[in-house]
């Protein structure tokens, strides 16, 4: 289960008003992509889900429960990064392992879940590579099959593909929402790709220095944006 809802949710770094109050409902099993310019408060609003920053006023509840105040593990959530963040000196393997060996787990659980990871990710011939030795878009790949070995509540995505060349981009896209079609989790998706919104989210979040401007269907934002700048960010014609 990976419902979210997020109450009057708050963010200032110093004087610096970022989130001024977000509140949004994320369904169980939903893809929902945040999308915004440049320096909206994108990453801000998913590392406070995360758990990564702590908010300045408000709740984060997960299925219900309020974890504003809780350690990013305990909140039963796996990000992925724009930078994937994998040890260089370790093996594929290794680096798909690692939280479950820090977490405690049995050998055989461990290689139980890295290769099914693998298998999903069509990396089992890449297992014993270092990250060196791959491509980006297996790279990136790894740093995805880290996050399903865990069994999240909700993957969050921070711009994962942006060090992507376009073409690679594409593919992606296709593997990370084919993974959702599978895996039926809930995935948080942020992006300042306008097509990257519209073509891979059930739900999009069109932020705006902090504030929600819309949320809806693609098509929905498309063919009724709520203002001038939702129109203009998604493309829309009107
Ligand atoms: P986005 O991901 O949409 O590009 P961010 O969430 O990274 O935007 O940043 C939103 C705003 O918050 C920016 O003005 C940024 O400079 C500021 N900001 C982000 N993190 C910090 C921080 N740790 N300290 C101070 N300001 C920050
Ligand atoms: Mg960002």
């Amino acid at each position: 289960m990976g419902a979210i809802r997020l109450e009057k949710v708050k963010k200032t770094f110093g004087t610096l008003d970022v989130i001024p109050g977000v509140d949004l409902d994320i369904n169980d099993g939903e893809f929902v992509v945040f999308v915004g310019p440049s320096g909206c408060g994108k990453s801000t609003l998913l590392r406070l889900i995360a758990g990564l920053e702590d908010v300045t006023d408000g709740k984060i509840l997960i299925n219900g429960v309020d974890v504003a105040n809780e350690a990013p593990a305990k909140r039963g959530l796996s990000m992925v990064f724009q930078s994937y963040a994998l040890y260089p000196h370790m093996t594929v393997y290794n680096n798909i392992a690692f939280g479950l060996k820090m977490a405690g787990e049995s050998k055989a659980v461990i290689d139980e879940k890295v290769q099914n990871a693998a298998k999903i990710l069509n990396l089992t011939d890449y297992l014993e590579r270092r990250p060196g030795a791959l491509s980006g878009g297996q790279r990136q790949r790894v740093a995805i099959g880290r996050a399903i070995v865990r069994n999240p509540a909700a993957f969050l995505f921070d711009e994962p593909l942006s060090n992507l060349d376009a073409a690679l981009r594409v593919n992606m896209r296709l593997e990370i929402t084919g993974l959702h079609q599978e895996l039926k989790t809930t995935m948080i998706y942020v992006t300042h790709d306008q097509v990257e919104a519209m073509t891979m989210a059930d739900k999009i979040v069109v932020l705006q220095a902090g504030r929600v401007e819309q949320v809806g269907k693609p098509m929905d934002l498309y063919n009724n944006p709520a203002n001038k700048f939702v129109a203009g960010f998604i493309g829309s014609p009107k």
